[in-house]
């Protein structure tokens, strides 16, 4: 009967055995299984599914714990006449024998008899983190809930009270090990919170809470969306991050670069919170979305009888967000105008309404947002230098979604949330299909684009299933395929086209085109189409300004009378 011995540093009897023939392995007397990391994996995402996160963690805690108050009890027998301080060790090996983490501690400053216990260990390799990046991308909390469990039930069994362990580095938030540092409960400082990890749960009781509390939900999430969506622990994410809260500090006016769709008022929302303003308003305005004529009005106020139609006095957003934060969205767009009234105001903190006389002082910060190169503007003469100075003083740039695609899965998991609870239907999750189609996609239109498309996936889904490739990407999207450059989304699957399209497609195949000369005769057709202005062809075209610029400087097919 074949047997394997587990060799172990301390003199332990061999107690592995591993019969074949009889479908038993036994540590000690103990039954025990090996099971696939992968099936561990699924079983867990399965239980963050079903239960969400921190119900999650409990489950797994406990399972951790008792395992690790099994393994106490067996070196124990094992090893009658160890010393608590030996036995203590033991409990590292037995974890790293039991392929669950390579362990080595890095500090330890241990007397049991007096009651003290300090440790810190090095976990590298943890199979749970492992395979919770795998099933789930990168999370923004410390995931190794089993072994974290085992730790705590391994050493408190042996020290005879309570020893509380916490992941303080973990590699399934993308640190390059997990770090454990173990003291008695009462001595760490958020203990109540911690050891709620570790009660049992009675799971119909907290779905009836956890009802209530969607309901509650539904009616205030739309408040709470802001701040919500500033999810992330890509790199990326997290240096911009870092200058918005070093701004939020000062009174500095900052400007926030980045393309259509990254999330900038995000941003703007998140600082104003942060800041010592947050109890006054924050008053976002888009300057492209407000006629030329109308924008000075809507930002400074207009006096009774200032224009015909002008009936009544009214304040601008400027005076609105006195105290707070003004956002202003697009102010590249500005007429030359507004961007005179503005910079007075920045210097001197004063404007007078339109047809006003009186001038009116205002304390706001302000912030500025823009997808278009200012400097540019400035050297063309669009932008006022004086204004762009001022304005530049704090720049910060929002990464697209593409450099900060570690932060898809997050991101995903916000919008099921958000959306499944707008439209009060259960949505368990997405497909790791449809994940990994989002995860190659190139993401044009940011943030915004991932946004519509897992709610138009929660749209379409049936109730209590997964959204799979074909509810995020319910068509082909020609324009897109080529102009990205990158693979069709959905991959292989086997996708729809609308009729028409297809059609279109066939007689160009029957042709023989290129696919250059179809992506050439679209950019040109736009551009026709749109009387030579790109941005409205590239809206066309379901795709940046810059964008076409580039595809048509490739096709050298830039058509005369081009506008902007
Ligand atoms: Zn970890």
């Amino acid at each position: 009967m074949p047997s394997i011995e587990l060799n172990s540093y301390v003199d332990m009897p061999s107690p592995l055995s591993v019969e074949f023939q009889k479908g038993r392995i036994t540590l000690g007397k103990h039954r025990m299984l090996m099971l696939h990391a992968g099936a561990m994996g699924s079983l867990r995402r399965e239980l963050i599914d079903t239960l969400g996160m921190e119900w999650a963690r409990r489950v797994l805690t406990r399972m951790g714990f008792v395992s690790g108050e099994l393994d106490a009890g067996l070196v124990r027998r094992l090893m009658p006449n160890a010393s608590d301080d030996d036995l203590l060790l033991m409990g590292p090996m037995m974890h790293s024998a039991e392929g669950i983490v390579r362990v080595s501690p890095l500090k330890l400053d241990i007397d049991i008899a007096n009651q003290k216990y300090y440790a810190e260990m090095l976990w590298e390799d943890s199979f749970e983190a492992e395979v919770h990046v795998k099933s789930m991308g990168l999370s923004p909390e410390a995931v190794c809930w089993i072994q974290i469990g085992y730790a705590c039930g391994y050493t408190s069994a042996i020290v005879g009270k309570r020893i509380l362990y916490k992941e303080v580095e973990c590699a399934g938030c993308g640190d390059r090990h997990c770090r454990i540092i173990g003291k008695p409960i009462e001595e760490w400082e958020d203990a109540e919170a911690e050891a709620r990890h570790f009660e049992p749960i009675r799971v119909a009781d907290q779905i009836i809470q956890l009802q209530e509390e969607v309901q509650h939900l539904r009616y205030s999430i739309d408040d709470q969306v802001a701040m919500g969506e500033m999810v992330g622990t890509s790199a990326a994410f997290r240096d911009t991050c870092e200058l918005i809260h070093k701004a939020a500090d000062s009174q500095v006016t900052v400007l926030l670069l980045g393309e259509t769709g990254v999330g900038k008022e995000v941003f703007a929302r998140s600082l104003h919170s942060i800041s010592t303003r947050a109890k006054n308003t924050f008053v976002p305005i888009n300057c492209a979305a407000i006629p030329e004529e109308l924008i000075e009005s809507e930002l400074f106020g207009v006096e009774k009888g200032a224009y015909t139609g002008a009936q009544h006095s009214r304040p601008g957003r400027f005076e609105r967000a006195h105290g707070g934060t003004l956002f202003l969205d697009e102010v590249g767009e500005l007429s030359t105008s507004a961007q005179a009234k503005i910079l007075r105001v920045l210097q001197d903190g004063e404007f007078e309404r339109i047809g006003d006389t009186r001038t009116r002082r205002v304390d706001v910060r302000l912030v500025a947002a823009t997808n278009v190169d200012l400097k540019q503007a400035v050297e063309a003469g669009r932008f006022r230098a004086d204004l762009y100075y001022r304005l530049n003083i704090f720049p910060v740039i929002v990464p697209p979604l593409r450099e900060r695609k570690d932060d898809i899965p997050l991101l995903v998991n916000r919008f099921l949330e958000k959306y499944s609870a707008r439209h009060g239907k259960r949505v368990t999750g997405i497909t790791e299909r449809a994940m990994e189609t989002l995860l190659k996609f190139d993401w044009p239109g940011n943030i915004r684009e991932l946004e519509n498309m897992i709610e138009r996936g929660v749209i379409l889904v049936g109730p209590n299933q997964q959204i799979d490739v074909k509810q995020i990407f319910p068509c082909v999207d020609l324009s897109r395929t080529m102009a990205g450059g990158a693979p069709a989304p959905g991959g292989e699957a086997p996708r729809e086209a609308p009729a028409s399209l297809d059609h279109m497609v066939e007689s160009a195949l029957n042709q023989s085109a290129s696919l250059e000369q179809i992506e050439q005769i679209m950019l040109t057709k736009a551009v026709e189409r749109s009387n030579g202005n790109l941005s409205s062809a590239a809206r066309l075209l379901n795709m940046t300004r810059p964008q076409l610029a580039y595809r048509l400087k490739k096709h050298q097919a830039v058509p005369d009378g081009v506008t902007d």
